[in-house]
Order: structure tokens, then sequence, then C-alpha cells
């Protein structure tokens, strides 16, 4: 769409005397100014120096772009002055605080951001400015054009360790061989979400908060584009291999159930060789009378077979812990502490 080709593009004066829900006006510098409210969700686990750059940074751009916001941070556990900065920050207007009673995981965290913004629009980004705010109105824009989700897609993944590459891989290798949903590789969490989208994401009853996996199965009119990760401004990675890993099984689990079947697959080929096995042994029987060796050859199959039971009960386990998780039915998280409450309200463009 060209924003600039509308007629109340051109007469953006004429807009903010009477202002429409959704409406999009053009400014003489060519940036487009927003009638629509947007929030912004940002979880973060001890990133207090990071949001001391991001809040300013959100808040200069939200103001240029959009004419009602809020910026939504949920606290998932910090132990920093986290809480402390955001005293101060909810005292702007258009901040809100959503702190956890302890750490639930960014899954958890960015289900709670879901379930309190209140924008037509919800954008998810990272507090450690790895996500670029300056990409929010090109996002904003191709929401306007019509796509319900817009994701940014890793164009490389460079600035990662060679484990965390190689993972990524295999999981996304490993997670569409479910095929159930598609989930688009190297897609992160930096995205916009219509309303329409939240709600259908915040009704999912589940406590396997995939969030990759949700996203795609939700399904509406989605959009991916490129983008390049800038480094994290202060701090490390929350995601350790373990923390990695433990998601990776979880995405995997709660997709996919190819694990299940492949040990059925397996189970069937050993006992389709055993039967050849035995075959083989009740010949050699015939041909050579009573054999006594072969001690070697048991041992083996018996340790073989012990650690493939073992594995399969493990992956059977995988499930049933699942299926655990669900039926106690607790909440995905606890909200310790909430401030902040209005919207940000820019009286009109300029
Ligand atoms: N995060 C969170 N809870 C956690 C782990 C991470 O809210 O248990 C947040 C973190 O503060 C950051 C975002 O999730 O805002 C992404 O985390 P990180 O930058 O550590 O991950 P990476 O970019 O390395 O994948
Ligand atoms: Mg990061």
């Amino acid at each position: 769409m060209h924003i600039e080709s509308r007629p109340d593009a051109l007469f953006p004066e004429l807009l903010s005397a009477e202002s429409t829900a959704n409406a999009v006006s053009t400014r003489a510098d060519g940036s487009v100014f927003y009638d629509s409210h947007v929030s912004v969700l940002v979880p973060g686990l001890n990133e207090a120096a990071n949001l001391r750059v991001m809040l300013p940074t959100l808040m200069l751009l939200l103001n240029r772009t959009c004419r009602n916001w809020e910026v939504v941070v949920v606290d998932d556990g910090s132990t920093d002055d986290t809480a402390q900065l955001m005293a101060e920050w909810t005292t702007v207007p258009g901040f809100r605080y959503l702190q956890l009673s302890r750490n639930f995981g960014k899954e958890a965290a960015i289900s709670a951001g879901l379930d309190s913004c209140d924008g037509d629009v919800v954008i998810c980004m990272d507090a450690d400015m790895q996500h670029p705010p300056a990409l929010i109105p090109d996002m904003l824009a191709r929401w306007k054009a019509g796509s319900d989700m817009v994701y940014a897609v890793r164009e490389n993944r460079d600035d990662e360790t060679w484990f965390k590459r190689q993972g990524a891989k295999w999981f996304y290798r490993l997670v569409s061989g479910g095929q159930r949903v598609d989930v688009p590789a190297h897609a992160g969490d930096f995205r916009l979400m219509d309303r329409k989208v939240v709600n259908a994401l915040n009704a999912l009853p589940e406590r396997t908060r995939f969030m990759k996996g949700l996203y795609a199965w939700v399904g509406f009119k989605t959009e991916a584009f490129p983008y390049t990760p800038a480094d994290r401004i202060h701090g490390e990675s929350k995601f350790t291999p373990v923390k990695l890993i433990k998601l990776a099984m979880s995405g995997v689990t709660a997709f996919t159930t190819w694990p299940l079947r492949m040990l059925s697959l397996v189970g069937f080929m050993f006992a389709l060789a055993s039967f050849g096995y035995g075959a083989y042994l009740v010949a050699e029987y015939f041909e050579y009378g009573h054999q006594v060796d072969g001690w070697t050859t048991i041992v083996c199959a018996l340790l073989f077979f012990a650690g493939i039971n073992m594995v399969s009960l493990g992956v059977v386990g995988e499930y049933v812990g699942r299926i655990f998780d669900e039926v106690k039915g607790r909440p995905l998280y606890v909200v310790r502490d909430r401030l902040g409450r209005a919207a940000r309200t820019e009286p009109s463009a300029e």
C-alpha cells in the first residue's frame, strides 16, 4: 500500500482535527503517524542496564510514530534493580510494569505480557536491544498493509556460538519433522501481532508455552522480514546451553509426536532383525549341532536392548511429563506487582 497516495495522508492537518480510529497520516519528512493503539511488550530478566537505554529510545520513537502507545515491561523474576528503575519509569504515562513472582521463563513472561497488553497491535521485543526498535515503523507499515503477524527472521546467526547455530539447525529440522505446523526457522520473538492474533494466543489453554510453535499454530496472515540482530548492549545471554536444550525438548514434545512413532519403528525393526537372527541360529543348530559359545553376542545384545528400552522409556516419560503439567492446570505465571496504568496519548500529529 502506498500510504502517500491516500487522501488522508496528503492532508494530515485534517486528520488531527477529526481523528478516525486506525487512521494513518504522513508528515512532511515522510515519516508515518498512526492513530492505532500500539503496545510494545518487553520481557526482561535482569536487564536494568539495557532498559535504561531501551526505554528512552522507545519513548522517542513511539512519540513520533503513534498517537496512542504503551510499553509493558514484564519482569521475569529479576534480582537486579529493574523494580526500582520501573518504579520511576511507570510515573511516565505509557509505561507499565508487570512483575512476576519469580523466574517463570521467557515464554511465560511473554504470555503474561500478551494477557495484559491493551493495544490494537502488540510488538514483542527483547530487552537487550538486539531487536532494533528502529524497525517498529516498518513493522507497523506491513501491518497496515494487511498482515496480521509480522515477524523478523535473522539474516544470519554469525553472532552466535557454534553450539547455538548447530543446535538451532537441528532443532528446526526435528520440530518440522512433525509437519503439523510449520515453525519458521530463525524467527524469534521479535514480532508484531494484531489484536486478533493476541486474542487467539491468549485463548490457548496449554501450559507448555512454546511460543514459536504457538505463533505458527494460530495461523493468520503472516509476513516475514529479514533483519540482522544487533549486539547485546549489556550483560550476557540468559539462555545457557542447558536452558536451550530444555526449550528444544519442550518444543519437540509440545508440537510433534514423531519421537513416539520413531520408537515403534525402531522396535519393529529390531523385532524383525531378531526373528532373522533366531532363524539363523536354528539353521546353525541343525547344521553344526549345539553351540555353547556366543556369550559376547548375548551380553552385547542384552546391553544394547536394555539401552534402547531406557531411551524409549525416557521419551515416553517426556510426553507423560507434559501431560502431568497440563493436568495440574496451574497458572502460567503469578504476578507480584503491577505498576503504571494509562496508555500514553499524544495530543496530535506534528
Ligand atoms: N528472558 C526472560 N526470562 C528468562 C530468560 C530470558 O524474560 O528466563 C528475556 C531476556 O531478559 C531478554 C530476552 O528474554 O529480554 C531474550 O533473552 P537473551 O537475550 O538472554 O537470549 P538470546 O538473545 O541470547 O537468545
Ligand atoms: Mg538477546
